[in-house]
């Protein structure tokens, strides 16, 4: 049988592997093996040439169990409805996990949109939000940057927001620029709080991450930030790459540099070291390797040659449940997505919290208040796999199902 690659069957599939042994009732199990609401628009906008071109959009809110819904929006051209539901429930435990007080949801444009104009890029994340206003809101639903979307995207989305509701609202999304309501160290929390469970690890094992190698797949906002801060506490990234392909340097790369050069040429192609492909890059022989790209990556075919002994999971869902089984019996561990890359929906939350107070935050506060985060939620996860010898993953979604599914049954009896 062809492996299961399909992001929503996976979601599901791992939602069914704990949902036994918390005993979730069969109606607790099929409310939380969907999203409380779909939303499907057809979005057309204004291309330069004049022409009118129509794209989909999609916001799936899975749970609104523990706060408001909460999860970035992504414009590529293989987003679909199965991926954005997968995504809004992984944001339901990711939340859970950290345990701040949201449910999950996610967003998405099926376009190609590295390819549009600015102006293209402007009328069509404006088309999209006028659609979206209807069905988010600081109390309900408050989307975040995603795979493809930053400040200036969340800032149209919020400008036109805020001419529906008829005033500033900033808190109705967050990774804002700094200057419209966004939190300092927002930008690189991704990143930051990844290398914060790193560092904890290491340290929980007594091992130091001195000279220890890295490999990082995918280098956009959170690549670049967990490889500039994690060559910061001394490892050596030995290998970064982009969805052109990778470079692989044993000196170690200088990662600075390497930003400047993506910056530049929109490529890390280019910089000193021996070219090697995506697929390479997952099977070097580091110590660390940092999937920060897409979905399935790591899969029933390649896991076994995954050298590594840690996994750090930047991206959502790069590893195939076949796969994690493989790592398992390998003894590889993976800090799981919904714990490794909280760190940039828990300080999406300190800006929420920011812009509803009127009260902003140093850099510092920001910073040391993820690590507390960050280092708590690593050690309740490592214990829990310790407690129940089982993955990484496992254990974080035992955690985290458990208390979405606390709340449910106080609220809603399932
Ligand atoms: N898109 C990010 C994620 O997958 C951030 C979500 C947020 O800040 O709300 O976690």
């Amino acid at each position: 049988m062809p492996e299961q690659t399909n992001p929503f069957e996976i979601a599901r599939q791992q939602l069914h592997a704990v949902a036994d042994k918390l005993k979730l009732s069969a109606a607790m199990k099929s409310f939380l093996a969907e999203p409380e609401a779909l939303h499907v628009f057809t979005v057309p906008f204004a291309r330069d040439d004049g022409r009118i071109e129509v794209v989909t959009g999609i916001r799936a809110q899975h749970s609104f169990a523990r706060g408001p819904a909460k999860g970035g929006i992504r414009f590529h051209p293989d987003v679909g409805i199965d991926e954005v539901k997968a995504l809004s429930m992984w944001m339901t435990w990711k939340c859970a996990v950290v345990d701040i007080p949201y449910g999950g949801g996610k967003g998405g444009l099926t376009v190609d949109y590295k390819a549009l104009s600015q102006g293209e890029k402007e009328r069509l994340t404006r088309a999209f939000a006028r659609r979206l206003t209807k069905v988010i809101g600081p109390d309900f639903d408050i989307p975040a940057p995603d795979v493809n979307t930053g400040p200036q995207e969340m800032m149209w989305i919020a400008d036109e927001y805020g001419h529906f509701v008829g005033h500033p609202e900033p808190a109705v999304i967050t990774g804002k620029p700094v200057d419209c309501g966004g939190s300092l160290g927002r930008g690189s929390a991704t990143g930051r709080g990844l290398v914060f469970c790193v560092e904890r690890y290491f340290e929980n094992h007594g091992i130091s991450l001195k000279g220890k190698t890295v490999a990082v797949q995918g280098f956009g906002n959170a690549g670049q930030y967990a490889a500039r801060l994690i060559a910061g506490l001394g490892a050596s990234v030995v290998a970064i790459s982009d969805s052109r392909g990778g470079i692989f340097n044993d000196k170690g790369i200088s990662v600075g540099a390497a930003i400047d050069h993506k910056t530049r040429t929109g490529q890390v192609a280019g910089l000193p070291g021996r070219a090697i492909s995506n697929a390479e890059l997952l099977e070097l022989d580091v110590d660390i390797l940092i999937p920060a790209a897409l979905e399935n990556q790591i899969t029933g075919s390649n896991a076994d040659k995954v050298k590594a002994r840690l996994i750090a999971e930047a991206a959502n869902g790069p590893t195939t449940p076949e796969a994690d089984q493989i790592l398992f019996a390998k003894g590889v561990t993976v800090i799981p997505d919904i714990l490794a890359n909280a760190g940039g929906v828990t300080v999406s939350y300190f800006e929420w919290v920011q812009n509803r107070q009127r009260y902003y935050w140093t850099e510092e506060d920001v910073n040391s208040r993820l690590r507390e985060i960050m280092r708590r939620s690593l050690d309740q996860v490592e214990r829990m796999a310790a407690e129940h010898k089982c993955p990484w993953r496992e254990a974080a979604y035992l955690l985290a199902v458990a208390r979405v599914a606390g709340a449910l049954r106080v609220t809603r009896d399932l």
